[in-house]
């Protein structure tokens, strides 16, 4: 490969995605980090171009459809055409069944099942232009069940149906489509869970690492060197597949 590749990471500004946007900077690739809040990103940009790396911070909305259009051309327009997406970005709002309001309902699904859909579709031009493409989408162990998440555990349970699918209509392209599904990673997105059960975190990360078989819970580069292994040139015949990172068969 002698031209730099670029790649779109969303929800990038922390956690998981910051992760994964620095392991790709990494491995050599230029990096669109997208996020909500552009300044939030900062963070992330500034580590990857600190180690020798290219980055780029994109405010977006991955669940509107003008905003996604806007942060997708930019990327092309500044970094190169995108040829990598990981569909990263996420929220929890978690609730049993009966307390769950419907605005809790949509905000889910428009952040994972619609955002994934609007960036997919707007980063596949770019792909099928160049013949070759990589899209890594966030599902999760919750996408087998998981009480007080009937809204996350449906969306997390959509994205390995839309891996499925892209993979097949996209193979012919060069495209592969693969999904991750993490157990417990340590990231704000825990802390918070934490924080509403009125557990200090630590407790949960010990109470969480007792469940797991490797005995301890998992670090955003765990997911991010699995992100990195699909991207890879070496990837190529690896489509469709979801692969639980949960330290064990399941967390
Ligand atoms: P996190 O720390 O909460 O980070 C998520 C990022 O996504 C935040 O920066 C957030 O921005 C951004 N985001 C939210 N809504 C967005 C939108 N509409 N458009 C663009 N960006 C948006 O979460 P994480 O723990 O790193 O999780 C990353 C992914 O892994 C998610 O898809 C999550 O569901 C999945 N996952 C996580 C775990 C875990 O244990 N942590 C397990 C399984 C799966 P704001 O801060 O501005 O809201």
């Amino acid at each position: 490969m002698s031209e730099q590749r670029t790649a779109i990471v969303t929800g990038a500004a922390r956690g998981i995605g910051s992760a994964i946007a620095r392991r790709l900077a990494a491995d050599g690739l230029a990096v669109g980090v997208l996020d909500l809040d552009e300044r939030a990103c900062s963070t992330t940009v500034t580590a990857i171009v600190d180690a020798g790396g290219r980055a780029l911070a994109v405010p977006v909305d991955v669940g509107d459809e003008q905003s996604v259009a806007v942060a997708v051309d930019r990327v092309a327009a500044d970094l190169g055409a995108p040829t990598v997406l990981v569909n990263n970005a996420g929220i929890t709002r978690d609730n049993l069944l009966f307390r769950m309001s419907t605005e809790d309902w949509d905000a889910v699904m428009d952040v994972h099942l619609r955002g994934s859909f609007l960036m997919s579709r707007a980063v596949q031009v770019h792909m099928v232009e160049a013949a070759w493409g990589r899209i890594v989408n966030l599902s999760s162990v919750s996408a087998l069940g998981n009480r007080g998440q009937a809204n996350y555990a449906a969306a997390k349970a959509g994205l390995q149906g839309f891996t499925k699918t892209l993979a097949i209509e996209l193979g012919r392209y060069g495209v592969t489509v693969n999904a991750i599904a993490p157990g417990f990673i340590e990231t704000e997105m825990t802390a918070a869970t934490a924080e509403r059960m009125g557990v200090p975190f630590e407790d949960f990360k010990a109470a969480a690492a007792a469940q797991i078989p490797v005995a301890r819970v998992g670090q955003p580069e765990d997911i991010a060197a699995l992100a990195s292994f699909f991207v890879r040139e070496e990837a190529g015949f690896v489509s469709g597949q979801v692969v639980y990172v949960a330290g064990g068969p399941r967390a």
